[in-house]
């Protein structure tokens, strides 16, 4: 098993490189999707964010508000980081468990992290951190255009994330998504053939006998 994160800004097109990724065969763990399922009823974060957040972040039929929870936190850095500690290791675990499936295959496992940082190769035992990058300019673009999102709202979400130049710095494995979907096709292939190097030298290496053995 390979293992990599998968990063960039809000609207740098990371569903879109995962999703060709995965039309290349990889495995794909949504960290999106595990946020969501953390905080549905019966989740480990359900009960602690109520007892956080109060009844009212919870909707009629018991599932939590999730846009209510974001208004609470938006401009408050304290219920911020009080949202992060109650779901985070909630999701981190979560992560590790669908990952750890795979554990023993030849599968490259692709974890597309939103917001991923440093302490993730450690936690998540991360091969290599790809990175979509796409001038700001044309992510507010792309999410105005193709999203729908009011221009306010899609420029305010921009600017609360790390920025550009932070994200490539964390980079092992840049994917440019400047260009049209045919270039990011070029580009995520591109990406590929050098994520089935990588595995390859990990079996080399796993393969290569111990001196004295
Ligand atoms: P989020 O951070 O909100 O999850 P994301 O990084 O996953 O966003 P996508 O949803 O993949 O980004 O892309 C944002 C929008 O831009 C989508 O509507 C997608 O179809 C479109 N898009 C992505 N790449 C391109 C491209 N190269 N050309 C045209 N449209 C693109």
């Amino acid at each position: 098993m390979l293992t990599i994160g998968l990063t960039g800004g809000i609207g740098a097109g990371k569903s879109t490189v995962a999703d060709l990724l995965v039309d290349h065969g990889a495995v794909l763990v949504d960290a999106d999707l595990i946020a969501r399922e953390v905080v549905a009823p019966g989740g480990p974060a359900y009960q602690p964010l109520i007892d956080r957040f109060g009844f009212g972040i919870v909707e009629a039929g018991g599932r939590l508000d999730r846009a209510r929870i974001a208004e609470l936190v938006f401009g408050h850095p304290e219920a911020l980081a009080d949202l992060n500690a109650i779901t985070h290791p909630a999701i981190g675990v979560e992560m590790i468990g669908r990952k750890d499936r795979y554990a023993g295959t030849d599968e490259i496992v692709v974890l597309d992290i939103p917001l991923l940082k440093e302490v993730h190769r450690e936690m998540l035992d991360l091969a290599a951190v790809v990175v979509v990058d796409t001038p700001t300019d044309l992510a507010l673009h792309r999410l105005v255009e193709f999203r729908h999102m009011p221009e306010a709202d899609a420029r305010a979400r921009i600017e609360s994330q790390p920025d550009r130049r932070a994200r490539l710095a964390g980079a092992d494995l840049i994917v440019d998504n400047s260009g049209d979907e045919a270039h990011l096709r070029g580009e995520v292939e591109r990406v590929w053939e050098a994520l089935v190097e990588l595995r390859g030298q990990g079996d080399a290496r796993a393969g290569v006998p111990h001196p004295e053995g």
